[in-house]
This record gives C-alpha cells, sequence and structure tokens, in this order.
C-alpha cells in the first residue's frame, strides 16, 4: 500500500477488494474504521486526512481472502442495533428485516414468541428490543451460537426476557416442555444442499445454519406440522424463505391447516410467510 492518507488508503483498498466483493468501498471504509477504532460516519467526517493506520492492509488482505466483514469486525448492524457475529453463527442480512417489518405489523399486545435456529438472536433480540411487552424464547441446536446469542441478549440489555434453549426440532418431543407461543418466527436453513454459495459464505460461514437437503426444505417439513402445538389458538408463525420456496412453503403450510400470505423484501423478492 503507497497511500499516504486514510483517503487515499481507502480508494486503495477499494480497488484491492473489487475482484472479490460486491461492496468493495464500503468494505474498505468498514475495515479502515475498524483499524482506527471509530465509527463509520467519524471516520468519513473527520478522518480521511489522517495517516493510514498500520493494521489496515492487514484487514483488506483478510476480507480479500472472501473473509466476510462482520466477522473480521466481530459485529453486524442489524435493524439498526450491532450484534456480535462469530464464524459460529449466520451473518445478519438485510433481507431477514423483512421478517421484523412483518412480525412488528401483526401487532398484538403482550405475549411469548419463540425463535426457532436463533443463531447470533439477531431476529429475536430485536423483537424484544423494539416490544417492551414481549418475552422470547430462541432455540438453537448450537451451542456456540447460543453462547454468541446470550451475549447478544446482554448487549442489547433484554437478557431477562431472552430463554435461550439448547434444543434440537429433529429430536422428537423436543418443544414438549415449552408451552405454547403467540408468535413463533424462524429463519431456518434453507439452501439446497448442491447449491453454489458465494466464497464468502460457503467458507465462512456455519453450513448447518444454511443447508437443508437436496431441495432445501428438510427443516420446512419438519417444523410446519409441529406448528400447530406450538402456538396458542389464533397465534402465527413468521418465516423467512429463499428463491422458489414460496410455493413449495405454502403447500407445507396449508397441509397443516393454516392461511398463508406472503411477503416481499426490499428488492420485491418473495422473502417472508405468515402462517395463521
Ligand atoms: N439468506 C441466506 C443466504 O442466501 C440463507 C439463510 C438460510 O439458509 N436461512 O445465504
Amino acid at each position: 500500500m503507497v497511500a499516504e492518507t486514510v483517503a487515499a488508503a481507502i480508494r486503495e483498498g477499494a480497488e484491492q477488494l473489487a475482484k472479490t466483493s460486491d461492496t468493495a468501498r464500503l468494505d474498505a471504509e468498514l475495515l479502515m474504521a475498524e483499524a482506527l477504532g471509530v465509527s463509520r460516519s467519524e471516520l468519513l467526517l473527520r478522518h480521511t486526512g489522517d495517516p493510514v493506520p498500520p493494521s489496515f492492509s492487514d484487514l483488506v488482505r483478510r476480507r480479500a481472502g472472501h473473509e466476510p466483514v462482520a466477522q473480521i469486525l466481530g459485529h453486524q448492524d442489524f435493524f439498526g442495533r450491532s450484534f456480535i457475529v462469530t464464524p459460529d453463527v449466520l451473518i445478519p442480512r438485510g433481507d431477514s428485516e423483512t421478517l421484523i417489518e412483518v412480525t412488528l405489523g401483526i401487532g398484538g399486545g403482550p405475549g411469548k414468541v419463540l425463535d426457532c435456529g436463533t443463531g447470533s438472536g439477531a431476529l429475536l433480540l430485536t423483537l424484544l428490543a423494539e416490544r417492551e411487552e414481549l418475552q422470547g424464547t430462541g432455540i438453537d441446536n448450537s451451542p456456540r451460537a447460543l453462547q454468541v446469542a446470550a451475549a447478544n441478549a446482554a448487549r442489547l440489555g433484554v437478557a431477562e426476557r431472552a430463554n435461550l434453549l439448547h434444543l434440537d426440532w429433529r429430536t422428537p418431543g423436543w418443544s414438549s416442555d415449552l408451552g405454547q407461543f403467540e408468535v413463533v418466527i424462524a429463519n431456518p436453513p434453507y439452501v439446497e444442499s448442491g447449491a453454489e454459495l458465494a466464497p464468502s459464505v460457503r467458507d465462512f460461514e456455519p453450513a448447518a445454519a444454511l443447508f437443508a437437503g437436496k431441495d432445501g426444505l428438510d427443516d420446512y417439513r419438519i417444523l410446519i406440522p409441529q406448528l400447530r402445538d406450538l402456538l396458542v389458538p389464533g397465534g402465527a408463525a413468521i418465516l423467512e424463505i429463499g428463491a422458489g420456496q414460496a410455493g413449495p412453503v405454502s403447500d407445507l403450510g396449508r397441509a397443516a391447516g393454516f392461511d398463508v400470505t406472503l411477503h416481499r423484501d426490499l428488492a420485491h423478492r418473495p422473502r417472508v410467510l405468515v402462517l395463521q
């Protein structure tokens, strides 16, 4: 790196990252903010003329090797809050904010919400932070993911309302002690086992959080028939789906006796199903 100022180094970094990242400029800014220990807005307002911090080129090298920015920084923003992220959890995606919008839009008063496959806790803990009257249960089959979720619950100040449990919906009887919920949410693994993923996903994010059999529907096939028992009468399940899954997952919902409504994400792709 030959750049002498932060602004020039960001430009150089972005050029280096352009081959491997669709968001090269943003990545370079976030890595620079991390190297300087400031926020991205502070960086752009106050530090562009500073000398280049020595750790920046190393961070750019890691990103050029496909390591996700969220894992390099150790955190990721989701719905306006910062969540701790490790290689043990799926990185919260902007697409999943649709599930939050839809769930908040359903309204209702105090209630219990269950998050199946909570991972970092981004979905469940966002709902708890947005609605003080909610009590949350988050389950995951990964103890390491649950540690991340617990750290995030503390970070957001909602730990007292977040019950995090090591459970697996593939184990018969897993939910027998949980009672019933007004709302069940899930962003389960839904990627087809043969799918070609970007190296930053394939080589760095947990496969167990992504893949769900040949057609990506294995976990929906197991979860959806169990929703009746998990929901109070009149309760709703809000599920994130992948490309091409609105039809088959809606069919699973109707076969389990639910009315199904589809919601689209900001890019207008089918993204969330409500089963009621
Ligand atoms: N949306 C994620 C991806 O496309 C997949 C998340 C999931 O399987 N639940 O990488």
